[in-house]
């Protein structure tokens, strides 16, 4: 125990020469009565950890999202605290406690549904023969698995306003980089010097438009300015991670706004460069409408507390090159059922190289793809059949879209809406097969499953 606490400490002490060097800056205090943050804003399970780590005589501080989230008086998506106490101290304070993560060592605690994540303070440089920070040559931080103080801590993180410590011990803010008075002026600023911190982290340019959307900050000039000439940074980052800091993008709520700004600084593009291109050449409102619409519903949903998922924007967002690249293969000679699966193999493959969408939902974005062509077939037992698809809901809700944004006959998603609501007399008549078309519509394969249905006296 006091070998750890030796070492511990050693680490800190050596961690905090570094740092004087760096900064001079002291952290401004804001006392309890200088901000609006209280108690009853905070999680218990939040508070249970604060104190506890406080009892056991630690520093332990609320930091991040819900620092800044709590002074905009909205509630956080989650609670974070940093330490002085290491990994293992933690763990031995707490029973319901998990470490995690290889990069980096973190605390779960864990309360039912509720996790507290604790992190002991970073340091932002490590002794340059430790092997402990490891630098890609492109400025890329790979590994930087230091501990060091709460200085150091607050100056490696990415924006001024996500730099604010709240201390349990007297309710105070801290602040150490000038993150409250960005925060009074809607500001978001890096760090340090931008274009450095790009490097660093390229994914920060994404960070910087959904936290600008999400608050409604501006992004301070000096910030803005670096990231036109960026974007190509992205590419370097695995597309695991891409993908999950497209989640966050798209289905926060914010959605359009947040694809109108990445479009704005070019990011969109390197995100889904397919739809991009489509975007770019379009030459007709279509695409721009479709994608539109489909953000906008999604917004709408998360709004009404409704799900939404990843799958079904996809499929959106992919829909136009989808079509495109299954005309092409039509015009050279495919039919159309081929055209469309090839189509959207060769989509997805190139997509998921940039964005890790992992397997069960590109099967779903290729279900409700392909589910499109069935709408059309009215007659006999294939609306029924089309219905019980497990699928069938969200292909539904696609059509809808795809008609509010003209890419299909109104009248056509009026026949399925209608469809689903009448009584199976209704029905019968709706699926009755034009007098001149019944010949055609006995082809070998629906004859077939037309009887195994009379058998079971479904639908005829
Ligand atoms: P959200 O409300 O979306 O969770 P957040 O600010 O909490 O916002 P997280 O991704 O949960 O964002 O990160 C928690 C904190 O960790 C941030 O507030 C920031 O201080 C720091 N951080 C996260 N990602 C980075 C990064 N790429 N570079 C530097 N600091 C980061
Ligand atoms: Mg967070």
């Amino acid at each position: 125990m006091t070998a750890i606490l030796n070492f511990f400490k050693k680490i800190l002490g050596a961690a905090s020469q570094t740092q004087q060097k760096k900064t001079s800056r002291v952290g401004k205090i804001y006392s309890r009565s200088e901000h609006n943050i209280s108690r009853s804003q905070i999680s218990e399970n939040a508070l249970k950890v604060l104190y506890r780590l406080k009892k056991a005589g630690f520093d332990a501080y609320l930091v991040g999202g819900c620092v800044r989230d709590l002074l905009l008086g909205r509630e956080p998506k989650d609670f974070d605290v940093a330490t002085n106490a290491s990994p293992e101290q933690v763990k031995r304070t707490f029973r319901n406690c998990r470490l995690i993560g290889r990069r980096f060592r973190l605390a779960h605690i864990y309360f039912g549904q509720e996790i507290i994540e604790v992190a002991t303070f970073r340091g932002g440089e490590a002794e340059e023969d430790s092997g402990q920070q490891v630098v890609h040559e492109d400025g890329r931080l790979l590994r930087d698995n230091v501990f060091g103080t709460i200085e150091q801590d607050a100056w490696r993180r990415d924006f001024t306003v996500n730099s604010l410590y709240y201390n349990i011990r007297d309710f105070s803010v801290v602040d150490y980089t000038g993150g409250m008075e960005d925060h009074a002026k809607a500001v978001l600023k890096l760090i340090g010097d931008p274009v450095t911190r790009y490097r660093e982290d390229p994914v920060r340019m994404l960070r910087a438009v959904r936290f600008a959307v999400k608050l409604g900050f501006s992004i301070d000039p000096e910030t803005e300015k670096p990231i036109y000439e960026l974007t190509e940074l992205l590419r370097g980052i695995p597309a695991a991670r891409l993908f999950d800091e497209t989640l966050k993008l798209f289905m926060s709520g914010y959605g359009l706004q947040t694809f109108e700004m990445l479009r704005h600084y070019n990011l969109f593009a390197v995100l889904f460069p397919d739809s991009d291109k489509c975007l770019e050449t379009e030459d007709h409102d279509f695409p721009r409408v479709f994608l539109v619409k489909a953000l906008q519903n999604s917004d709408n949903r998360v709004a009404e507390g409704k799900t939404v998922m990843p799958y079904f924007l996809f499929a959106a967002f992919l829909w136009e090159p989808l079509q495109l690249e299954a005309k092409r293969l039509m015009d050279s000679g495919e039919n159309e059922a081929f055209a469309y699966q090839h189509a959207a193999s060769g989509i997805l493959n190139r997509q998921v190289k940039v964005t890790a969408i992992p397997k069960r939902v590109t099967q779903s974005m290729r279900e409700v793809w392909l589910l499109q062509s069935r709408f059309t077939k009215r007659s006999g037992v294939r609306p029924y059949r089309l219905l019980s698809h497990p699928r069938f809901r969200a292909a539904y809700d696609f059509l809808l879209l795809r008609a509010q944004a003209g890419d299909v006959d109104a009248e056509l998603a009026d026949w399925w809406s209608r469809f689903q609501q009448v009584d199976e007399a209704e029905q019968k008549k709706m699926t009755r097969p034009a007098k001149n078309s019944r010949h055609k519509g006995r082809s070998r394969r629906s004859g077939k499953f037309r009887s195994k249905k009379t058998k079971s006296n479904t639908h005829e």
